[in-house]
């Protein structure tokens, strides 16, 4: 029986997996030129570092985590988001005890046992920034430009930034009881989640995909409207600041996240092509998740942008990356002086950071030439015994089908000024 891979993961194939470098590369450049560094955490981590911050009453915490025991009985877990990880890291390198900000970005898999359907895998691949270590609202701002600037070098559009702010502990807390007040009636009437979650937290009603738990919600209350001064007059200075960055947003009441360490800003980014259910990317601020991780109290902003949402959405509006990958060069060698002479420039070229490949089935010229053009190869040089008995090649342009004679001690310098 052949084995096959786990369900809900996938295997990236050659063009697919080289467009996915070259988007993960502008977004990585996007986040340096905001002053941003990478950094890297484990595929695993303790289990407990899930169920502290992400929260136990967490759809994510409840069905989605992959946790196992490892062999000394410890219960570990393939990390489900990345930002308790970052924390975690934080923390543990004594970076919350100097004073200043921390600004990192990740690119990491992240495991969740989700249903399969399209755009939702197991394993995905997610980019992400967090900005550790100021409570400033131009931090919230700048996080979501960053997003949003990511989303248009790769020439994304139709996409809607939607902007809430779930506030801090005292004004949740009491948001909490007038919505637990103002459901109690029609509770009968939502799902039994919704019911279990009313109990454990009234505001991951907010969360559920049922139609009709959405259709009773949607005349609030709405926490934005229930904010403490404080947390009021942050999310006011967020929103204005979007406007002065001309990010265009969409205030929504109902965007929770499915994650209980957000405080303040939350924000999500969806595309038409996914559906309103499928966000793009998202995040938010996080003021409270060092100190529940033992750190010192320190506030902190970022985001998460699938990569497999982002490249499908790509794939939608017909999207390519514009960068482009090294020039290349197909070599064939005909006999074999001619092939160990050959062999010696291919290397010569690879040195120069030239793409250059040959044929390894003994193939004729013509299924040479044949096999560079199916391959994508613009430049073939050609190296038979004649052409090494002049210390010579040929270089073939297959586009115009022209023919140039170089000589050999000269190609990778003649090569390199053609094809730049
Ligand atoms: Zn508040
Ligand atoms: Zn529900």
């Amino acid at each position: 029986m052949k084995i096959k891979a786990p369900k809900g993961t996938a295997d990236t194939f050659p063009p697919v997996s080289e467009e996915w470098e070259r988007v993960g590369s502008i977004m990585a450049q996007r986040a340096r030129c905001y002053g941003y560094g990478l950094i890297k955490t484990p595929v695993f981590e303790r289990t407990e570092l899930f169920t502290r911050s992400i929260g136990a009453a967490t759809d994510i915490v409840k069905k989605e985590m992959y946790t196992f025991e490892d062999r000394a009985g410890r219960s570990m877990t393939l990390k489900p988001e990345e930002t308790a990880p970052v924390v975690r890291a934080y923390i543990e390198h004594g970076l919350d005890k100097r004073p200043g900000l921390t600004k990192l970005y990740y690119m990491e898999p992240i495991f969740r046992y989700e249903r399969p359907q399209s755009g939702r895998y197991r394993q995905h691949h997610q980019f992400g920034v967090e900005a550790i270590g100021s409570a400033d609202p131009s931090l919230d701002a700048e996080v979501m430009r960053l997003l949003m600037d990511i989303y248009a070098v790769l020439g994304l559009e139709e996409l809607v930034l939607r902007v809430n702010s779930v506030g801090c502990s005292s004004c949740r807390g009491a948001f909490r009881e007038k919505l637990r007040d103002a459901l109690s009636p029609a509770l009968n009437l939502f799902c039994e989640d919704c019911r279990r979650r009313y109990g454990e937290n009234p505001l991951r009603l907010f969360d559920c995909k049922n139609e009709k738990c959405r259709e009773l919600l949607s005349d609030g209350p709405f926490i934005d409207d229930n904010l403490c001064e404080g947390c009021g007059s942050h999310f006011r200075r967020v929103l204005s600041l979007l406007e002065l960055l001309d990010v265009p947003f969409v205030k929504d009441g109902k965007l929770v996240r499915g994650l209980d360490y957000y405080t303040r800003t939350t924000f999500e980014v969806v595309s038409g092509e996914l559906g309103a259910q499928n966000a793009v990317g998202g995040g938010g601020r996080y003021d409270g998740l060092v100190e529940l991780l033992g750190g010192r109290p320190t506030p902190c902003v970022g985001f998460g942008t699938g990569m497999e949402r982002v490249l499908a959405v790509m794939k939608e509006q017909d999207l390519r990356c514009g960068m482009q990958g090294p020039p290349a060069v197909f070599l064939a060698l005909l006999g074999d002086r001619p092939r160990e002479r050959g062999l010696k420039l291919m290397y010569e070229l690879r040195q120069a950071f030239i793409h250059a490949d040959t044929d390894y089935f003994d193939g004729s010229l013509k299924a040479q030439l044949r096999q560079a053009n199916k391959r994508g190869f613009r430049l073939v040089i050609i190296i038979g015994e004649e052409e090494l008995a002049g210390k010579s090649a040929k270089i073939k342009d297959m586009l115009t089908g022209e023919e140039e004679k170089i000589l050999l001690v000269e190609a990778v310098e003649r090569i390199k000024a053609i094809c730049s």
